[in-house]
């Protein structure tokens, strides 16, 4: 049987290291599975330019080496490993992974949201054959090729305007012609003279090839006209989903999955906390993140002192 921890972090993205660096310094050793892929979102992000404290910007992979070797400094234990359940039926909880058991006083959940896909039909067939959720990640393969992104959040106008880097022409499809992408993010995109926005269209079938991709079918919202579209990539931008799975109903959340606070970063199970994308359906952002992974920490550290040591 393993020591009991104080602390255990679930997820390492903004949210997990903050906690991580607070909880650290309060001397409470806390351990964090961070996950096969540590780092989450921004990891698949280019630039940052509105983090407070990076005039020049900073690109996502690095902020989040920075914030991890931070709180590695004063003394977070990070393992890049996959919390498969946990048990909250007892005191302490208990955490698997990866066939080994843990257990923890107060556990910290920040595993943050993962890309929805369109579940369009022929989507699952091209998926990482031409069809990504990650520009960042893939868009380099699209060198001198049209390309398509679909959605009309923030997401979606990052996507298209960092995929010109590469792409001889980029079309951004949305459902409506209301745009939830901020002003300045929908601007840089409307003006760019290798995008082309198209409102009112959605994917109905993805086309393709023994090469891949090598189209869409597009529906008209207003009309239900048929057309297609030719494009060798696709990019789909449309939101994420908060990952809870592993929680197995043991924690409440809403509909969507979003875990709900209770008593400020407070699940409905005393000593678990949740901080970040996973419980955030409002602001979603790397900075108010990592200012709830702090809050969750402080949180952690004053229900510690006061049920445990
Ligand atoms: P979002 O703001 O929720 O936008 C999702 C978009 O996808 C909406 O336009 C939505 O259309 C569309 N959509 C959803 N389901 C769809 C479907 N089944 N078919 C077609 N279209 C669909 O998501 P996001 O763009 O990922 O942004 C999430 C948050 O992160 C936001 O707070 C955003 O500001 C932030 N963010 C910030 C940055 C940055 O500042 N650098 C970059 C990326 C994201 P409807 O509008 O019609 O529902």
């Amino acid at each position: 049987m393993s020591e009991v921890r104080n602390v255990i972090i679930i997820g390492s993205g903004p949210a997990g290291y903050t906690a991580g660096l607070y909880n650290a310094r309060a001397l409470l050793k806390p351990l964090m599975f961070a996950g096969y892929m540590s780092g989450g979102q921004l990891m698949l992000t280019s630039d940052i330019e509105n983090f407070p404290g990076y005039p020049e910007g900073i690109g996502g992979p690095e902020m989040m080496m920075q914030l991890r070797e931070q709180a590695e400094r004063f003394g977070l234990e990070v393992h890049d490993k996959n919390v498969e359940r946990i048990d909250t039926s007892s005191s302490p909880f208990k955490v698997y992974v990866e066939g080994e058991e843990f257990q923890s006083h107060a556990i910290i959940i920040c595993t943050g949201a993962e890309a929805i896909w369109l579940g369009a039909e022929g989507e699952s067939e091209q998926k990482g054959r031409g069809i990504s959720t990650c520009a960042t990640c893939d868009g380099a393969f699209f060198r001198d090729q049209e390309v398509i992104v679909v959605g009309g959040g923030d997401s979606a106008m990052e996507e298209a305007t960092f995929l010109t880097r590469f792409a001889t022409k980029v079309t951004l499809i949305h459902r409506r012609d209301v745009f939830r992408a901020s002003k300045v993010m929908y601007d840089r995109a409307l003006n760019h003279p290798k995008i082309e926005i198209l409102t009112f269209k959605q994917v109905k079938k993805w086309l393709s090839d023994e090469n891949g991709l090598t189209g869409a079918v597009l529906e008209d919202t207003q009309s239900g006209e048929v057309s297609e579209i030719s494009c060798s990539g696709a990019f789909i931008a449309i939101g994420h989903k908060p990952i809870t799975g592993f929680l197995e109903d043991q924690i409440e959340t809403d509909d969507s999955g979003y875990i709900l606070a209770k008593d400020f970063t407070m699940t409905s199970v005393p000593g678990i906390f949740a901080a970040g994308d996973v419980v955030d359906t409002r602001y979603r952002q790397a900075i108010t993140a990592a200012g709830m992974g702090c809050q969750a920490a402080i949180d952690a550290e004053r229900w510690l002192e006061d049920n445990i040591h």
